[in-house]
């Protein structure tokens, strides 16, 4: 049973979308209709955002990472300013802060989570030349580190919160932390969300900043759309904006920043919208599989374990890590995913940590992270989407035992 043959059809990725027939029509109705881009969609979809996360302000854009430049933007980031971004991130996370212009500053992680905890935010602080203004905690695989103690912390060292939340959509804050939708501005400044296809819910490409700081919001609404003037800003070149009677002429155009074309459009929007519909159940199905894993993986107990998750956090489960030992089963990491492709079972690992790509060889002098590294030779990513059966987990780890033992 356990080895029935996989091929195209059934082969089981590590993480996809699942779009229905009626994602389908919303995006075909938005064709047929006047607005391609920022007509009625863009608001209807920030706002569902908005109600799931219950913040004032939720701005769509284009991707996770234009989410991100644009928060740090909007605290004002720019050269000579320093932000401190854990190692074991998407390479985005620390890429916005140079598109600023400033200066990155790795953490280590917690070696059986991936997160970066109060020890290492605090260690990277204590390297800094004292210049850093922003930390950008990730919810790496859809849990969140202990917010309440990065806050406290980063309050202390007068240090402003952007969370990169694109893999938390749909995760909640339980026990110690309240209640309450990760990433709903309790303790960030803004908090930052991708739609890419093999995120919580698709757009194709996406992304959003949730903030309850309307000045932050302002900002967010101009650097999407070339740095465009914003309804409550005053209007500087008053001879060219308005006619004798003061009323300001119809083609008026003002620009008051460096902008970007970040804007997302009416059609990603409506497969967004009509996503969000799904949320809680994607998120249900989620937690049900990493359930199921947890279960079965009990029995290879000694090399092979779950992360280790926060009990303040019910995660969205965006990914499904385990750590495998490789240094006490018969076959390395590169071994075993060749095999399990064979098997129909696709996995990858999430992620090289950041410090270590060539492009921030400046960034690491020297650095010496052990939690981050350990975490990386330990960590494969298992397939987790809604559309897959509680017997597509059992056929995986009835595969992976059989490899390593
Ligand atoms: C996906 C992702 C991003 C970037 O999002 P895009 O929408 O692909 O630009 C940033 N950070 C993390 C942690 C991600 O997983």
């Amino acid at each position: 049973m356990a080895k029935s043959p996989r091929n195209s059809t059934n082969f089981l990725p590590y993480g996809r979308q699942w779009i229905d027939e009626d994602d389908i029509s919303a995006v075909a109705e938005v064709l047929r209709s006047d607005f391609l881009t920022t007509g009625p969609k863009v608001s209807e979809f920030e706002n569902s955002i908005k109600e799931t996360l219950g913040v004032e302000h939720v701005i769509a854009c284009s991707s996770g990472t234009a989410a991100l430049h644009c928060a740090l933007l909007a605290l004002g980031i720019g050269e000579g300013d320093a932000v401190i971004v854990p190692s074991v991130t998407f390479v985005a996370t620390a890429n916005a802060v140079r598109m600023c212009g400033a200066e990155v500053i790795f953490a280590d992680v917690d070696v059986n989570s991936g997160l970066m905890e109060v020890p290492h935010f605090n260690e990277a602080l204590k390297r800094s030349k004292g210049n850093v203004r922003a930390v950008i905690p990730v919810h790496l695989t859809g849990q969140c580190a202990n917010m309440a103690e990065i806050k406290e912390l980063a309050d202390k060292a007068n240090v402003k919160i952007i969370s990169d939340a694109c893999h938390a959509l749909g995760a909640e804050y339980q026990n110690q932390l309240g209640s309450g939708a990760v990433g709903d501005c309790q303790f960030e400044e803004m908090s930052c969300f991708s739609f890419h296809p093999v995120k919580t819910i698709a757009m194709g490409e996406g992304g959003a900043i949730a903030t309850n700081n309307d000045e932050y919001a302002r900002l967010l609404r101009s650097f999407i759309s070339h740095g465009a003037w914003q309804q409550g800003e005053e209007i500087v070149n008053e001879d060219l904006a308005f006619d004798s009677e003061g009323k300001i002429n119809p083609w008026y155009h003002e620009f008051h920043r460096l902008g970007w074309n970040y804007r997302a459009s009416d059609i990603h929007c409506a497969l967004g919208l009509s996503q969000m519909n799904k949320l809680s159940a994607f998120v249900e199905k989620r937690r049900a599989l990493a359930d199921r894993y947890k279960e079965n993986i009990a029995e290879i107990d000694g090399f092979v374990k779950a992360i280790d998750e926060n009990k303040n956090c019910l995660s969205a489960w965006h990914l499904f890590p385990l750590l495998i030992n490789f240094d006490e089963v018969k076959m390395d990491k590169a071994m075993l995913m060749h095999h399990l492709k064979d098997r129909g079972v696709g996995t990858q690992v999430h992620y090289i940590p950041v410090h270590l790509q060539p492009f921030y060889k400046d960034e690491n002098q020297g650095l010496d992270f052990f939690g981050a590294e350990t975490y990386y030779k330990k960590t494969l990513s298992f397939p987790l989407y809604p559309h897959m059966e509680l017997e597509d987990v059992d056929y995986v780890v009835t595969n992976l035992k059989s490899l390593l033992s």
